[in-house]
């Protein structure tokens, strides 16, 4: 019997549980091959809908589901937090006791560390939870006039385009309700750009130029001080707020640091093309929880699933494994109500800004339903190259 383990039931992890679930299930079905997968949480929740919740553009129930309900038959799921991961002796300690594995993929995400930008906790507003996201909508809908900043703490973080697509929808929310001439938006970006891909970020200066959204570039959050409601950067610079919406600080699991090979943010070493942790040809890293450079994102998270349980289940079939990630990923990017563009990049393709659309607008929110029953059910498992 050969155990599969795999920690993390977001994006990444129920698309690799589901993808093998699929590939293995004769196997499964004869007791050669068991599937588990760890996850403290009940749920397993859709991210993207959290951007979207404080616009209405998604109700919040529509953002998460049972995990049971989204794994495929034959997994068994502990409902269990990982707390140490022993990548010699193929163990995993969880807080109700051991897992042994053959095959391991980690998949924990990012945590936020609010620690990391002081005033943070109390003075900032963000979309990168259920809860926040729904605060965020309360404070929004009251919120009437004075200065909105939108912008991100630091690199790295999770959707890339994400504090764009606030900004533009920030702006078009405003505009509906009449009151451009007394809200001010202010991006704020920690690079010289709006974006970490130089084209990407002068289309959407442009757009900021067309819509009077002012941008503070190269401004990297140091606190945020509650009192006098100023966001101060690194070189001293201050930028007043009634309404700060920032990225929160992004690290890897706490799982990585106390089994002590992540690096000195906690992300895990990967090999880019196999996503191999370094010197561990049995155990996997995919999704944020990796140093790779890639946005962090669904998509990323989800390709390199498929090409995670594509290696596994070669190597139970006997063979050498031999499917390789090239970095595939993208996004629907909203630019505001009603309209939306695509970006998708490779490991040797620059992002692409595709031309924004209405037709993009729908399919983003099309996929926001379908996702359920496509991408995290792994419906697609032999459509990809
Ligand atoms: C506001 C927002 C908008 C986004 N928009 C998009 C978008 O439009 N397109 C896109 O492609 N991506 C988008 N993303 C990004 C996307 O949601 C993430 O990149 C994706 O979920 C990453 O998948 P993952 O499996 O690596 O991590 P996650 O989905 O975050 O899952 C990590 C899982 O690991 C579990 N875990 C953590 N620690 C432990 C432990 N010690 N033991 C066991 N389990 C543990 C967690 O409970 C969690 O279930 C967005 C994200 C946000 C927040």
């Amino acid at each position: 019997m050969k155990t599969i383990v795999i920690i993390g039931g977001g994006a990444g992890g129920i698309s690799t549980a589901n993808h093998l679930s699929y590939k293995l299930r004769e196997k499964i079905e004869a007791n050669d091959v068991k599937i588990v997968l760890i996850d403290p949480s009940r749920f397993h929740y859709y991210q993207p809908g959290f951007l979207e919740i404080p616009f209405g553009l998604m109700g919040q129930e529509e953002t998460y589901r049972e995990m049971n309900e989204v794994l495929a038959k034959g997994i068994t799921f502990l409902q269990e937090k990982a707390i140490k991961i022993d990548l010699e002796n193929r163990n995993v300690t969880t807080e109700k006791g051991q897992v042994k594995y053959d095959y391991l993929v980690i998949a924990t995400g990012a945590r936020y560390d609010y620690s990391a930008v002081p005033g943070f906790t109390e003075g900032a507003d963000h979309f990168y939870t259920l809860e926040d996201s729904k605060t965020l909508k309360t404070k929004l809908n009251k919120f009437n006039e004075g200065t909105i900043v939108v912008g991100v703490s630091s690199m790295p973080y999770k959707c890339t385009p994400a504090p764009l697509e606030a900004a533009f929808l920030l702006h078009d929310m405003f505009k509906s309700r009449r009151l451009l001439d007394k809200v001010k938006i202010i991006y704020t970006y920690p690079m010289p750009m709006a974006f970490p891909d130089k084209g990407i970020s002068d289309i959407a200066l442009r757009m900021f130029d067309q819509r009077k959204i002012e941008s503070n570039l190269d401004f990297k959050v140091k606190l945020l001080d509650t009192k006098s409601k100023e966001l101060v950067s690194s070189n001293g610079t201050k930028i007043q707020y009634d309404l700060a919406i920032m990225t929160p600080p992004h690290r890897g699991s706490e799982l990585i640091a106390n089994s002590g090979f992540g690096d000195q943010f906690d992300w895990i070493s990967v090999d880019k093309f196999s996503l191999n942790i370094i010197g561990h040809e049995d155990a996997y890293a995919i999704g944020d929880a990796t140093n790779l450079q890639l946005s962090k994102s669904g998509s990323v998270a989800d390709g390199e699933a498929i090409i995670v349980s594509d290696r596994i289940a070669q190597e139970i079939d006997g063979l050498s494994p031999y499917s390789l990630y090239d970095g595939s990923g993208g996004a629907l990017m909203i630019t505001g109500i009603g309209m939306a563009s695509m970006i998708s990049s490779n490991y040797t393709m620059a992002p692409m800004f595709m031309p924004e659309s209405y037709a993009f607008y729908w399919l983003k929110l099309i996929y926001n339903k379908v996702y359920w029953n496509m991408t995290a059910k792994a419906v697609l498992t032999g459509v990809s190259k």
